[in-house]
């Protein structure tokens, strides 16, 4: 069965949509830790990241530079912190979280509540960046 990031992909489950490529994707976590966390994930659908072939890697990480530039750029933080988790959903996928200290890429703590209108803000805004150039 197709995971729900396939499902994702192929627009049958909605999301806030950040970035596509031919081979990659990227759009808002729905239980963000920050404003403008985002998830981006290889369209070819591996649960484990480091099960990746070393192309589809190095491409996956170099999509996400370009996403957490454009992250960067309209979210006021510090940084973009990186994690990978890959308990919950079984679809390799990289967290890109705008961060201002430690405290902001805890995943045990409390998500954020944000409302559809807020999401859909973030999400358009960082996309407007993403395809700037
Ligand atoms: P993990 O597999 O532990 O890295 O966590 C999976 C992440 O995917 C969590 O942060 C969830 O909030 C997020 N997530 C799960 N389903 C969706 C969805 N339909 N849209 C956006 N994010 C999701």
């Amino acid at each position: 069965m197709a995971s729900v990031f396939s499902k994702i992909i192929e627009g049958d489950i909605p999301c806030y949509k950040i970035a596509e490529s031919e081979d990659y994707f990227a759009f808002l976590d729905i239980n963000p830790l920050t404003k403008g966390h985002t998830l981006v994930i290889p369209k070819l659908e591996t649960d484990y990241l480091f099960d990746l072939d070393n192309d589809n890697y190095s491409g996956l990480m170099l999509f996400a530079k370009r996403v957490a530039i454009a992250i960067k750029k309209t979210i006021e933080c510090e940084r973009i912190g990186v994690a990978v988790i890959g308990l919950e959903v079984p679809h390799a996928h990289i967290h890109l979280v705008p961060i201002n200290g430690i405290y902001d890429i805890d995943f045990s703590k409390p998500k954020l509540a944000l409302s559809e209108t807020e999401f859909m803000e973030i999400a358009t805004s960082i996309a407007a960046v993403f395809n700037e150039r």
